[in-house]
């Protein structure tokens, strides 16, 4: 745990903040301090105090970031860029206390470029209130997390986000541009695809904007960024289909996927615990009959004719594959509520039927499609042998969701639910050993531990120098090149080591 910082730095740090930021922007209260501590991922109850920053600022422009990021080099204060805190590998979290950046007030739209279809936004604006603004035109910027309305784009540029419509759009690393950003030394640099704020394509030099994206705020802080935007769809198509047999559903997943529709936007495969769980605790599902297994939904978006003709073929690959449609009602319903079903906490019901209030923690990894059965047993698995030994947690099964357009990966998810208020030292080791195990299953397979959220919290992260080999080493090169005072959101990634004396990182 690291120490609270002695209050004459915290004021040593305010009087060098504030007259730049303005008083109001510098806070140290409680309050304020607390509600930026933790992120919905969940964490030992008695454990949140050892993660709260000593101050907290509110930067409105590149340039105080950057006054921000020179102080805290010259005080050696750790520094956490935070924007909408729904981040769920703890990026957020001020693990080693220090000053919280928290992007929210640069929130505005500089410039709607209608010719070449850009928005040039600041990163504490959400997608969904740009959106709002950008449907006046008949566009959208089309990065469409389950987060939509609470994560903002500063959040997903520090994660790379991925989106529930990526199979036709792309995700956040294809629809960001370019950005501002201030770097861990303080200096104010511009990274894009080669030198032009709205280039979508450059071959000019390194292509930095992938590695300032994802980071999870250990290289720097995002200010600006320019966006790429689409014609807001005149139609969408969302089906939902049951199955008997888990087996059918996968091949039904697999052939929507393939199948080349160009206005394919995405395809998800629930499992059978996912519906028990549905069934079981989900107050706005329609309950199915016990003999479905399984359930596939397809999305498509597009003009009108496009999107009539890509789906009479999505429901004919299904149909075909003894698929039984929905209906119109839980197929757009349920597509609707996707930005809603994940309310954190939640209640549920733990191993014994107690009903309790339960939080929702989502391990998740990019896995091809011919691995997903397996992983999807031996996943499974390892949360039965987690419950079976603590009452806090359950299992609320599994998704595995295209993150492209031809089905080469899926998201794969296994929802937990935990108990959080009763977690101890004990269950939360067993937790963090269990997604230590679950991230180890992700690598035998050949995947990546995280599509989604970055794999930095405990369990995870142990594994992340074997998943990335020889690029780990890169990655611990990069980080003390460019903050050589280790302040940029220390403790992330196991990136402490790069600043060992003897480089050695196993
Ligand atoms: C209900 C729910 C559903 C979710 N669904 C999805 C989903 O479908 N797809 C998905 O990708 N994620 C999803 N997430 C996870 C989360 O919403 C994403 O990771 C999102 O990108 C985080 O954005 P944020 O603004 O909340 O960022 P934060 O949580 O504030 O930050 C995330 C990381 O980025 C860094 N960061 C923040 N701002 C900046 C900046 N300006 N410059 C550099 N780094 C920065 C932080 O230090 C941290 O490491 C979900 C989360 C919840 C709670």
């Amino acid at each position: 745990m690291t120490a609270v910082l002695e209050a004459s730095i915290v004021e040593q740090l305010v009087a060098a903040i504030a007259p730049v930021l303005g008083e109001a922007n510098v806070l140290t209260s409680k309050t304020a301090r607390y509600s930026r501590a933790r992120v919905p991922a969940p964490f030992p109850v008695h454990r949140w105090a050892e993660r709260v920053p000593d101050l907290v600022v509110l930067p409105g422009s590149t340039e105080e970031v950057a006054h921000v990021v020179r102080v805290a080099n010259e005080f050696g204060v750790p520094i956490v860029p935070r924007d909408g805190g729904t981040g769920l590998t703890d990026g957020a979290v001020p693990e080693r206390r220090g000053i919280v950046v928290d992007v929210k007030r640069m929130n505005l739209i500089h410039e709607i470029d209608l010719e070449n279809r850009t928005a040039t936004v600041g990163v504490g604006i959400s997608m969904l209130k740009l959106n709002e603004v950008l449907a006046q035109h008949g566009l959208i910027y089309p990065d469409n997390p389950a987060s939509y309305p609470c994560s903002l784009v500063g959040g997903r540029i520090g994660t790379s986000g991925w989106s529930l419509i990526g199979s036709r759009y792309g995700h956040s690393r294809d629809l960001v541009l370019s950005f501002d950003m201030v770097t861990p030394t303080g200096d104010i640099i511009f990274v894009g695809d080669g030198g032009g704020r709205k280039i979508s394509k450059s071959s000019s030099g390194y292509q930095l904007k992938h590695l300032f994206m994802g980071h999870q705020g250990t290289l720097g802080i995002a200010t600006t960024a320019t966006l790429k935007l689409y014609p807001k769809a005149e139609a969408e198509f969302s089906a939902f289909w049951a199955f008997d047999d888990y087996d059918v559903a996968y091949k039904a997943v697999g052939a929507l996927a393939r199948a080349g529709i160009a206005t394919f936007a995405g395809a998800v495969l629930f499992d059978e615990k996912k519906v028990e769980y549905l069934r079981r605790d989900d107050e706005a599902y329609i309950p199915q009959p016990e003999s479905v297994k399984a359930l596939v939904c397809s999305v498509g978006y597009g003009n009108s004719d496009e999107v009539a003709a890509g789906g009479r073929r999505m429901m004919r690959i299904a149909r075909d594959l003894g698929a039984r449609y929905m209906g119109d009602e839980i197929s757009q319903g349920d597509w609707a509520s996707r930005h809603d079903r994940y309310a954190t906490p939640v209640h549920g019901r733990t191993l014994s039927g107690q009903v309790a209030l339960m939080s929702w923690h989502c391990e998740d990894a990019a896995i091809n499609y011919t691995d997903l059965p397996a992983v999807t047993r031996e996943w499974h698995a390892i949360v039965e042998k987690l419950r079976r030994k603590h009452d806090v947690f359950d299992d609320w099964g599994m998704f595995a969701y295209t993150s492209s357009d031809t089905g080469v990966d899926y998201l794969t998810e296994i929802d937990i639910g935990i108990w959080e208020e009763k977690l101890d030292d004990t269950t939360w080791a067993a937790f963090v050993d269990a997604k230590r195990e679950i991230a180890a299953v992700s690598l035998k397979y050949g995947g990546s531990i995280s599509a989604c959220h970055g794999s930095c919290r405990e369990g995870e992260v142990d594994l992340v120098p074997q998943e990335l080999g020889g690029g780990y080493d890169v990655m611990l090169a990069v980080k003390r090149a460019l903050d050589p005072n280790n302040i940029m959101n220390p403790g992330k990634y196991g990136l402490d080591r790069a600043y060992d004396n003897e480089g050695d990182r196993r």
